[in-house]
């Protein structure tokens, strides 16, 4: 993707807070972070999102963010950690490369991820159970 930010980031073209790096991944800052430590995990072939992403790279890709998570655990000691992905406009993606949220949590940071009007169901829950479970493979 000749026009694709992350991929050029990902991939060593622009600079960036490189934290880990390797052939199939590039971990940097997040260069408007959410709180200290807030980090992006790359794929440096380019995927719009999880539904475009491999198998093979989605289980990587949260080894990468497991192993991440400790280290940056050991270096911010942070009290809780976000892991987040967001997909289509709709889920908040502004940036149409895949990537992962690493989002170290302060105790009274007000990062302001909280999930958003959850509410008791307007719909049936045992339908909507049965309808995903139908496609499940
Ligand atoms: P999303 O809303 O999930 O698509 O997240 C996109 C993220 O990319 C945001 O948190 C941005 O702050 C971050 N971002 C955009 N451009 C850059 C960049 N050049 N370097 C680092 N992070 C970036
Ligand atoms: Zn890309």
């Amino acid at each position: 993707m000749d026009n694709c930010i992350f991929c050029k980031l990902a991939n060593g073209e622009f600079p960036s807070h490189t934290l880990y790096e390797d052939e199939d991944f590039r971990v940097i800052l997040d260069i408007e972070p959410a709180t200290k430590g807030h980090a992006l995990i790359l794929p440096k072939k380019h995927y719009a999102n999880i539904f475009e992403l491999p198998c093979e790279y989605a289980q990587k890709v949260f080894n990468v963010a497991k192993n991440m998570s400790a280290s940056m655990k050991e270096a911010l000691d942070f009290d809780g950690f976000n892991v987040l992905q967001n997909n289509g406009e709709a889920a908040g993606q502004t940036v149409f490369h895949f990537h992962m949220h690493l989002i170290p949590r302060y105790k009274d940071d007000n990062a302001g991820l909280e999930m958003p009007g959850k509410k008791a169901a307007e719909y049936d829950l045992t339908e909507v159970a049965d309808v995903i479970r139908a496609k499940v493979k």
